[in-house]
């Protein structure tokens, strides 16, 4: 994907159907900033109908997971041929708040092949709990890769594969405990190496990675630059329609 990539994970909120409306409004009217990247949406499945109506204009809808299952009779699960019929392109796999609550690495890498199959983009999230100065967090964020896309390897098709570096200290806090733009680049380049080893470096290069834990208007620019990623999942800012216009600026002042 030429375009950087900046994904709105709402989780579950807004609290509601009006302040969903709000927010898609405010962010409407920054449409020609958005349209300069890939920007997409990951609401609630609640609010899916009004996001693929009035985000059309500006982002792509995605989904915050996607059911192990393929398409048949499964209660309770939200199967590739529903998420497709709202248009939606990208699906959130093995988010840190998914694997807290039983996620395993092994329905993440199923999770991967029913999206891909699908035509659906898996956007895989990996990241440590910990970081140590011993870097054992490596051999951690090599074993969870890989364990993530199991199955898959130089003669899978795996165009369309995103994969998104979200340690998991750093999620949901606030800019100044995000990780260092050196501490990225190291991890950035240390899965880049996972990936060649996995795909060829053909392959490996083209799979856009993104950083995501607690990225805001404040450290946007400084993490974007020259770490090697492509973009980021953004959690909380997202939900703040100025804070998410200064962060895709960020990105497109420095792409
Ligand atoms: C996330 O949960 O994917 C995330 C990146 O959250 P936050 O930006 O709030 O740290």
């Amino acid at each position: 994907m030429a375009k950087s990539i900046l994904v709105a994970n709402w989780k579950n909120h807004p609290g509601s159907l009006a302040e969903t409306k709000t927010l898609l409004a405010q962010l409407a009217r920054s449409a020609s900033i958005y349209k300069k990247l890939a920007c997409f949406i990951a609401p609630p499945l609640t609010y899916f109908g009004v996001c693929s109506e009035r985000s059309r204009n500006f982002a792509h809808l995605a989904s915050q997971d996607i059911s192990s299952q393929p398409v048949g009779t499964y209660t309770g699960q939200i199967t590739t041929d529903i998420l497709k019929s709202f248009g939606t392109k990208l699906a959130i796999i093995g988010h840190s708040e998914q694997r807290a609550m039983g996620e395993t690495n092994e329905s993440v890498s199923q999770k991967v092949k029913v999206a891909l199959r699908a035509g659906i983009m898996p956007l895989v999230c990996i990241g440590e709990t910990f970081r140590d100065q011993d870097g054992e967090h490596f051999e951690f964020l090599r074993n969870e890769l890989q364990s993530s896309l199991a199955g898959l390897n130089r003669k899978s098709d795996i165009s369309g594969l995103v994969l998104a570096y979200e340690p998991v200290w750093a999620i949901g806090k606030h800019a100044q405990d995000a990780i260092t733009p050196t501490d990225l680049s190291q991890s950035i380049i240390f899965l880049k190496k996972i990936l060649t080893d996995m795909f060829g470096r053909a392959i490996a290069e083209r799979v856009p990675i993104l950083y995501g834990g607690s990225v805001e208007p404040d450290n946007a620019g400084v993490l974007f630059k020259e770490t090697g990623i492509k973009g980021f999942l953004v959690g909380h800012a997202s939900l703040n329609a100025q804070s998410f216009k200064t962060i895709a600026v960020s990105i497109i002042s420095k792409q």
